[in-house]
């Protein structure tokens, strides 16, 4: 099974020491610097399940590019849908930590040649070639909302054809409100491209900032609605729900004695979602997956555990599950 992440990759730069450890000078604490990204988090753990993975997105030529493109060779992902623009350079955040442990980020990401996935002008057709090859494409809001509206359009009507020859569209709805001009634009595009959607992978907090839902029931109706057959909410510690076939089902997360930081949580848990659902597991055995990704990656600090750290384990067996009626969530 093959399978094509589209998405952007930033450099993160993060905080050393947690807390606003200002010197007396005012100085700030020192930096750790890494690459981060929504897609890039969930690449990352599907390769490391086993499955072939490839990310697809736009670079520059600078040094930084080069060893992202590295990064993700290092973890056995094909880099062969990446293209590099000559005279630019990959988006970047910063993190903060307040004194309770709050994390803000700060983006600079205007320039990113990942804005130029799909667009006029690119290689974009070579990119297709590419991703015909694939089972599954897996992307983000994050990814449609940093994209040109024609390049979005570009790429729901490559999503169109690729269905049609039996391919398989995962996507996370994972809203940030900044990256949209608008939350009527966000759902107006939110919207088509649940058209072309077979697995959704949301988070109830990005329904309720979307679309101001304030139950689960509302979110499964409105997506049910717009033709999802598998859709998976996930709720923190609180159980994950599963809508698939008109039924609704609720899997236990198992407590996590130290949860260090969720940075990174809903990305792991679709890529464990999704590496089971590549390699034949049911859907809920798949959510097991997902919930042991994420409970591994939330004992850890930031969203990419070091590979030596993160041993991949036998699939274990189906968890159990819960009918529950959608009048009770
Ligand atoms: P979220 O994106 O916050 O809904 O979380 C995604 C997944 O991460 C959940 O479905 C759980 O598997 C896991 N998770 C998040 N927060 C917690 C927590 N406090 N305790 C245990 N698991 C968690």
């Amino acid at each position: 099974m093959k399978l094509a992440a589209l998405g952007e990759v930033m450099v993160e730069l993060a905080p050393q020491a947690v807390g606003p450890a200002h010197g007396v000078d005012g100085s700030k604490p020192l930096l750790r610097q890494s690459f981060a990204g929504d897609t890039f988090n969930t690449a990352v753990y599907i390769a490391r399940s086993g499955v072939s993975v490839s990310y697809v997105t736009l670079l520059g030529d600078d040094p930084y590019s080069d060893e992202i493109q590295s990064r993700l060779q290092s973890e056995g992902i094909d880099i062969g849908g990446i293209e590099q623009l000559p005279g630019r350079c990959p988006g970047l955040y910063m993190i903060q930590n307040s004194a309770d442990g709050e994390r803000y980020f700060t983006y600079w990401r205007g320039e990113s040649p990942a804005r130029q996935l799909f667009a006029a002008g690119t290689q974009r057709e070579a990119v297709k070639s590419r991703l015909r090859e694939m089972d599954c494409i897996y992307l983000s809001g994050i990814t449609l909302a940093i994209m040109q509206s024609q390049a979005r359009t570009e790429l729901l009507d490559f999503l169109r054809e690729f269905r049609g020859n039996g391919g398989r569209v995962a996507f996370d709805s994972n809203y940030r409100s900044r990256l949209w001009d608008s939350v009527e634009v966000a759902r107006d595009v939110v919207m088509e491209f649940l058209q072309q959607t077979d697995i959704a992978l949301f988070t109830f907090e990005d329904e309720q900032a979307l679309w101001a839902d304030t139950r689960p029931a509302q979110s499964l109706k409105r997506n049910c609605r717009a033709g999802i057959a598998e859709l998976v909410l996930k709720r923190g510690p609180e159980p994950v729900l599963l809508q698939r076939d008109g039924q609704l089902s609720a899997v236990d997360v198992p407590p996590v004695p130290k949860v260090v930081d969720t940075t990174g949580a809903g990305d792991s848990f679709n890529a464990g979602y999704l590496a089971a659902r590549l390699q034949g597991a049911s859907p809920l055995a798949s959510i097991a997956e997902g919930n042991r990704y994420a409970a591994q990656v939330i004992g850890y600090r930031g969203a990419i555990i070091p590979r030596a750290e993160n041993p991949v384990h036998a699939m274990e067996n189906s968890p159990v599950a819960r009918t529950v009626a959608d009048t009770a969530v």
